[in-house]
């Protein structure tokens, strides 16, 4: 059950702020993957291509129980995915989630918008546990002159880190993407909405907005 309300409590280790969730989803990580996104974002780069998730007011409150849950009740993925927004503000709701995930023997990818540098010198103890129990990590700010065609990363600059072996770099880099429209994904909710998500580049982007007329 997802709530929504205003909820200062959502930095507490049991609650998590969410931008989103999509139950089945095969471009953010190898294989199909739930994909969580988390609501807020301190980096704000330029050119992100997600700039409602950067605040941090109150917009999804969901209990990590209820949350773990509903991803376990999802037939036949091979992992999880955490994404933003900025997982690593909500480390410690996220690394008892992640906890619950593995324990349920699936897989942990975690995006960062911080670089594996700046992750290791802050020793913060969420930080460390959440690095501890991600597989597969995907570290550091999206650099707009660096955008690539890469199915797993926006720019070439983020450096993607398998911290456990068990998804090795021949799965979980992506290769590049002769097409653009290589690693998007539309899903048509229930009531309608129509989630993107993915690795576009800003060609197929600028494209798709012209056809819809934006
Ligand atoms: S880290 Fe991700 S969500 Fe945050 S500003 Fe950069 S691209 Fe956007």
């Amino acid at each position: 059950m997802v709530h929504k309300y205003n909820d200062p409590g959502c930095r507490r280790r049991s609650r998590l702020n969410l931008s989103g969730i999509l139950p089945r989803s095969t471009v953010n990580g190898p294989g199909i993957r739930t994909v969580v996104w988390v609501q807020g974002c301190p980096i704000r780069c330029s050119g992100c291509f997600n700039k409602t998730s950067w605040s941090f007011f109150p917009v999804n409150i969901v209990s990590v129980k209820e949350l773990a849950a509903r991803i376990l009740a999802t037939d036949g993925i091979d992992g999880v995915t955490f994404s933003g927004g900025e997982p690593f503000a909500q480390a410690g709701a996220l690394a008892s989630l992640g906890d619950r995930i593995k324990e349920a023997g699936l897989s942990l990818v975690t995006y960062t918008g911080y670089t594996p540098e700046q992750l290791m010198k802050r020793r913060r103890p969420a930080w460390d546990h959440l690095l501890r129990i991600t597989d597969l990590l995907i570290a550091g700010p999206y650099i707009a002159h660096l955008a690539c065609t890469d199915t797993c990363r926006g720019s070439s600059n983020q450096q993607v880190i398998p911290l456990s072996g068990t998804i090795l770099p021949e799965n979980g880099t992506p290769e590049k993407s002769e097409k653009p429209e290589n690693g998007v994904e539309f899903t048509i909710g229930a009531d309608g909405s129509i989630i993107t998500s993915g690795f576009p580049n800003q060609p197929f982007v600028k494209r798709l907005a012209r056809r819809c007329g934006g």
